[in-house]
């Protein structure tokens, strides 16, 4: 599997919205590909900032009126 092709699922394989072959493959890379070990490190950092972000309420004062 290319580089390209795993980060392109990155999204889907931190949301297990993925199948087990596909899974394997990605898990396959990772053990071999620092690169794409550290972008998917940052990725599920990223994710989980958007997500505790999604869950906090904007302030009144910036939301539409
Ligand atoms: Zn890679």
């Amino acid at each position: 599997m290319k580089c390209t092709k795993v980060l392109s699922l990155f999204s889907r394989y931190l949301e297990n919205d993925i199948d087990e072959l596909t899974r394997k493959k990605i898990d396959q890379h990772l053990m071999q590909c620092v690169s794409c070990g550290n972008e998917l490190l940052m990725f599920s950092n990223f994710m989980r900032i958007i997500k505790s972000a999604a869950k906090i309420k904007p302030p009144k004062e910036y939301g539409p009126h």
